[in-house]
């Protein structure tokens, strides 16, 4: 038999385990991505079978997080970074301060030196740009203010993670009992935020004129292997000059990347290019997380290993009193501080550095490990029961409640039109003053004259709002046929008899729609193309 290429080995039964071990999650309503660590456990080499290559499979995690970072830094405005700055600058500071102080207590404790108390502690206080990035994905909060705070915060962590990475080195020394030199101290000091600055003057200046130029240049070429490739080059390409040139994290290399593009019209397609390779490279990150987990760890250290992960709790509890402090509504606060409580890929980097460095052992790694694996696990947990908390009648009446079930409408005999986008807009202009009008949107409507509900139309609570049963048409104007299939489904159930038009893109999604209670579908593609002939027939 043919020797099989580590790497083969690692995308064929990597990516097949986790697809396995995913599915079967799914199955048991559990999130997939409990089923990636499992398969990352499976194929590592603490238990027998199949052993993947560690090293690699952590670099091929790496294109999952650039890839993951430059999608964010797409969406994200600088504004709303500076936005909430007085939110996310003190509030990142005080939390890993207040979680690295906890971890000195703890090694105290557990009778370990300072130094290695201090390293344990900030590797506890920083959470995973995957998981959060994957948990806000999942909730569609990446464009919310809950999630743009989580990823300044984020941000913020990261920057200052890259100053422990470089001050941890000269400052080693010192911690292990020995002098410190000031000047080398200083010097470390001055060359980091020297680099950072010249590279986010470098992106500022030379980025935000070349890479849009690049993106349209190859856009006008018409061919979509080119763009993919060019989107490919530039988001991997920043992130890697970022991390070689000026000691910045491949992370935040990325995420700059993707800002220079933001607001730009080929952001939305450069996100819709990455948006296949980014997920199966995000999948594979959590393989790797899986692999280093050494299960022996909550057999040996059972008490360590919960008291580690107390730590991470904790972190998201400081979390959450800091964002109430500055101000920040307690439901927000509550999403924000759970998405925050895990640790990873920074943590191992961090831990990985303080056992080169000699201030941590190994052991007080492997706890980090299971503590990145049970708190990742946790966090879907987490967010089920602040959910279930806020469904509650029982939970606490605070002034800024989650938000309310929708007012119901008075209106009857009305129209209602899902989504306020460029289909719905037009759709609006044409019934004004023919019949009354209620629009269901998820974004801000911006015409007070329109009556309008704002909310996902799939949620049961929106639709109910709308009064159905006494409407005389239901519009689903959305792009996305599987969620407009549900909105179907429901309307058709509340009001059997009514006359409800859906878009579509595919024939699939015509089947689908009609399938699910729509009485007539247009193909939105189909439509264009008739204009088109239909132009072309006319004689001038
Ligand atoms: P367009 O593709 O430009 O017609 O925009 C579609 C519009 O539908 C956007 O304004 C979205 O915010 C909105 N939208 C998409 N999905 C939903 C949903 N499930 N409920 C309410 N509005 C939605």
């Amino acid at each position: 038999m043919h020797e099989m290429s580590p790497l083969i080995a690692i995308l064929v039964v990597g990516l097949g385990m986790a697809f396995i071990l995913g599915t079967l999650a799914q199955r048991l309503k559990l999130p997939p991505l409990v089923g990636y660590l499992l398969a990352g456990v499976v194929i590592g080499p603490f238990t027998p079978g199949f052993i993947a290559d560690t090293h690699l499979t952590l670099q091929l995690a790496d294109v999952g997080v650039i890839l993951l970072m430059f999608g964010v830094g797409l969406h994200f405005k600088p504004r709303d970074l500076l936005e909430f700055k007085g939110i996310v600058i003190p509030g990142a500071i005080l939390q890993m301060a207040v979680i690295t102080t906890l971890g000195v207590g703890a090694s105290m404790v557990l009778g370990w030196p300072l130094a290695q108390g201090l390293v344990f502690g900030l590797c506890l206080s920083i959470a995973s740009t995957v998981v959060v990035l994957r948990a806000l994905q999942d909730r569609r909060l990446m464009e919310t203010s809950r999630g743009q705070i989580a990823i300044g915060w984020l941000v913020m962590q990261d920057v200052l993670v890259i100053l422990v990475l470089v001050l941890l080195p000269p400052i080693a020394a010192l911690l292990k009992g020995g002098d410190i030199n000031m000047m080398v101290l200083a010097k470390s000091l001055g060359i980091t935020f020297g680099k950072l600055a010249l590279f986010a003057g470098v992106m500022l200046v030379i980025g935000r004129r070349v890479i849009p130029a690049v993106l349209h240049y190859i856009a006008h070429t018409g061919s979509r292997e080119l763009f993919r490739l060019a989107v490919l080059s530039l988001a991997l390409g920043v992130a890697f000059g970022a991390a070689m040139l000026f000691g910045v994290s491949i992370a935040l290399g990325a995420f700059f990347a993707g800002m220079i593009l933001a607001g730009s019209q080929l952001s939305q397609r450069a996100a819709e290019e990455s948006l296949p390779l980014r997920d199966a490279f995000a999948v594979l990150f959590f393989v790797s997380v899986g692999m280093l987990f050494n299960p022996r760890v909550v057999l040996e250290e059972p008490l360590a290993l919960a008291s580690t992960l107390g730590l991470v709790l904790a972190a998201g509890g400081v979390c959450y009193r800091l964002l109430l402090l500055f101000g920040v509504k307690r439901t927000n606060a509550v999403t924000i501080a759970i998405s925050l409580t895990q640790i990873g890929e920074f943590s191992f980097i961090l831990a990985d550095l303080g056992i080169g460095l000699g201030l941590m052992s190994e052991g007080a790694r492997d706890l980090i490990l299971g503590a990145s694996i049970l708190s990742i696990l946790l966090n879907p947990v987490l967010f089920a029961l602040a959910a279930k908390r806020e469904a509650s009648p029982n939970a606490a009446p605070a002034p800024d409640r989650p938000r309310p079930a929708p007012e119901p409408t008075t209106l009857t005999g009305h129209a209602v039109l899902v989504g306020y986008g460029r289909v719905g807009k037009l759709i609006a202009d044409g019934i004004k003053g023919s019949m009354p009008l209620l629009v269901l949107e998820e974004g801000a409507v911006g015409d007070p004259e329109i009556e309008h509900i704002r909310g996902n139309a799939a949620k049961d609570d929106v639709l109910a709002a709308a009064n159905l049963s006494a409407a005389r048409f239901l519009f689903v104007a959305i792009p996305e046929a599987f969620e407009a299939g549900q909105i179907v489904q429901q309307a058709r159930r509340a009001n059997p008899n009514l006359p409800i038009v859906a878009r579509a893109h595919f024939d699939a999604e015509v089947d689908h729609l009609l399938s699910h209670g729509a009485s007539k579908v247009v193909m939105g593609e189909r439509e264009i193309a008739l204009a088109m002939l239909d132009f072309a027939q006319k004689p001038a």
